[in-house]
């Protein structure tokens, strides 16, 4: 029973972190009254700059500025005839909670798709012969051309200062960087960073063996760089905690580093934590929202009313929100009718790790997105048809940290006691991974819904997820090692383990792959298969906007957040010149 309403603002964000606040400094500047919910805390820089500890333990094992299970428990089978059960630890991925979201504590690794990613079903019916994909299979081009989105991804590199290497500008290609890459308006705004001893192994063997490596794309700045918004960033200083870990530099483009220091300071702008959204709350013809509902820290039902509404509560937040909230018809994978919950997707990694009794990787010295990356096996540069399988991989050399827990150790030695310690003593610091971060298609039986026996502490169904490995991603990571296992070789360590799924592998929720989840509320050009049109807008309800991963029809080989800010931007876009003239739906379907 709702006790408390609000005074009614513009646009109402649920969610302070990527996707939410560029909504709520572009709205803003557009002189809208924006207020921002956010379930998690405060999370202000200063907690985390010097001389306060970056602590392994806290941050990197305990989670300390994730979403607890018990907060934002999901449940999880492979498939529906089988009853899914709750997480009780994060493992495969951890969803972001407070101020900033997961951008607060990133890794940063911020590349784009290739244009073939953003039209993969047009490529699909072209290379492919009928019936050579899994039936099953339910890919979709995005609804809009790289010259559309382009813009959007070339301001979103500028307000994190992307530095990197340009591969194509303007159609040139250009050297040291990726030539796969769809062509951009402007160069990468600042330098790559500094090369590591794994990277600079790895590129030169990769280049010898005919590849085209460049370095990882980054959101840890390399020089001091202000955006376009007016917020400053100092140099990464390369300190080894950075991926799962608020930067205590301000070198890290984040939310708050990039975003939120201007736009706390408008007058029309304000924001709630331990604010959480449980539903919107829709007019009697279900055709708009009035507001949203959210439950206070003192545990108060508040009603928040809105004429926007922004869901920007990371994927699975949007896609449970729409289902709790009655925005589109669920998704039923028997009759493939409705469209909330469907073409989920995920990805997988695979590495070797390679142990060198002669080297020396100063592992601690290092940025997030410190390495160097090939794009070669991405859909359309390699025989995709001929392997019989459709995806691709960045496959890369990374050294995101060299933080002691979880250090890797040859084969062989004991994970824990005195021989364990002998291991750290003789290896650590001497090893090196190449490694695999893979695409996921999407597929009929794989989906999100609302689960029938489990529920929050307030009362509320959880999001199930059914998800597995298809044969598709399987031989695709199969032949992604033999790739891996071929540099390997080349660079001729002294021992070697390796992490790849086999044939016959099922998904595993326990191991962390990374919180690159997609899908469920796609967006797409028709309102029979897709929840959202091209700007993110509802097709049900046409005031309620939904960026994030979840408009994804599935997952490419890149990180996903380039593209969640793009079309984060491209929304923004269309409500300040089109929705903000002509409330209503902005794609007539
Ligand atoms: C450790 C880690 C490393 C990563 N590294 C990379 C990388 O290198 N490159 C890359 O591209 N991507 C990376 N990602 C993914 C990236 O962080 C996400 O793609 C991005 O942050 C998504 O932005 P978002 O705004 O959609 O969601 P989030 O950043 O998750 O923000 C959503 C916000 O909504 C809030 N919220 C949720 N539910 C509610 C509710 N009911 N009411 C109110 N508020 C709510 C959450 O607390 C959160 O603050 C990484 C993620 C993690 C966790
Ligand atoms: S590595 Fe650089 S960007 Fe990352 S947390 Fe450290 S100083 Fe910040």
């Amino acid at each position: 029973m709702t006790n408390i309403t609000n005074d009614e603002v513009d646009v109402v964000i649920v969610g302070l972190g990527w996707a939410g606040s560029i909504m709520a400094i572009e709205l803003a500047k557009e002189g809208l009254k924006v207020r921002a919910l956010e379930r998690g805390p405060e999370r202000p820089p200063e907690d985390f700059a010097y001389p306060k500890p970056a602590d392994q333990y806290a941050y990197a094992i305990r989670n300390k500025v994730f979403v607890t299970p018990r907060d934002a428990a999901l449940t999880v089978r492979y498939n529906t005839g089988e009853t899914a059960l709750p997480t009780r630890k994060w493992g495969a991925f951890v969803p972001g909670n407070g101020v900033g979201g997961s951008g607060l504590h990133w890794t940063g690794v911020l590349i784009r798709p290739t244009q073939t990613d953003i039209k993969l079903k047009t490529y699909a019916d072209q290379a492919y012969k009928r019936g050579a994909l899994d039936p099953d299979m339910r890919i979709k081009d995005f609804p809009f051309t790289w010259e559309e989105i382009e813009p959007h991804m070339d301001k979103f590199d500028k307000i994190c200062g992307l530095s990197g290497t340009t591969g194509n500008l303007g159609g040139q290609i250009q050297p040291g960087g990726d030539p796969f890459e769809g062509p951009r308006s402007n160069p990468y705004p600042l330098p790559a960073l500094h090369d590591t001893l794994n990277s600079s192994l790895f590129a030169a063997t990769a280049r010898k063996m005919g590849y085209h490596p460049f370095p990882n794309p980054s959101a840890n700045v390399t020089q001091a760089w202000t955006n376009p918004y007016g917020a400053q960033l100092a140099p990464c200083n390369y300190c080894g905690f950075c991926s799962k870990y608020p930067c205590l530099n301000y070198s890290k483009a984040s939310p708050q580093t990039t975003i939120l220091d201007v736009v706390k300071r408008m007058p029309n702008f304000d924001y709630k934590t331990g604010a959480n959204v449980i539903r919107v709350d829709l007019h009697a013809d279900k055709k708009t929202a009035k507001g949203v509902t959210y439950i206070d820290e003192q545990q108060r039902e508040v009603f928040q009313p809105a004429k926007i509404v922004i869901l920007s509560s990371f994927q699975f937040a949007n896609v449970r929100l729409m289902l709790l909230s009655g925005i589109g018809e669920p998704y039923n994978p028997i009759t493939e009718r409705g469209v909330i919950g469907r073409n989920y997707a995920f990805l997988s990694v695979g590495d070797a790790t390679l142990f060198f009794k002669d080297k020396h990787f100063n592992p601690f010295a290092t940025a997030g997105a410190t390495g160097e990356m090939f794009n070669d096996i991405s859909p359309g540069n390699f025989d995709g048809p001929g392997l019989g399988f459709i995806g691709g991989a960045k496959i890369h050399s990374s050294q995101a940290s060299g933080a002691p827990i979880g250090t890797a150790l040859p084969p062989g030695t004991p994970a824990w006691g005195k021989g364990w310690k002998e291991g750290m003593v003789d290896w650590y610091g001497r090893a090196m991974k190449v490694s695999i971060s893979t695409s996921c298609m999407a597929y009929r039986g794989h989906y999100l819904d609302l689960d029938p026996n489990y529920k929050d502490p307030w009362g509320q169904p959880l999001l199930r997820m059914t998800f597995d490995w298809r044969q598709n991603e399987l031989k695709l990571q199969r032949h992604l090692r033999g790739i891996v296992l071929d540099i390997a070789k080349e660079l001729k360590p002294d021992a070697m383990s390796e992490n790849f799924l086999g044939l016959d592998s099922h998904w595993d929720i326990t191991k962390y792959v990374s919180t690159h989840n997609v899908g469920g509320a796609i967006m797409g050009t028709s309102p029979r298969d897709s929840a959202l049109n091209r700007y993110t807008q509802s097709w049900d309800v046409h005031n309620v906007f939904v960026p994030g991963g979840n408009a994804f029809p599935q997952n490419f080989q890149a990180n996903p957040t380039a593209l969640i800010g793009a079309i984060t931007l491209f929304a923004a876009e269309a409500i300040k010149q089109q929705y903000l003239k002509n409330p209503g739906p902005l794609v007539q379907a």
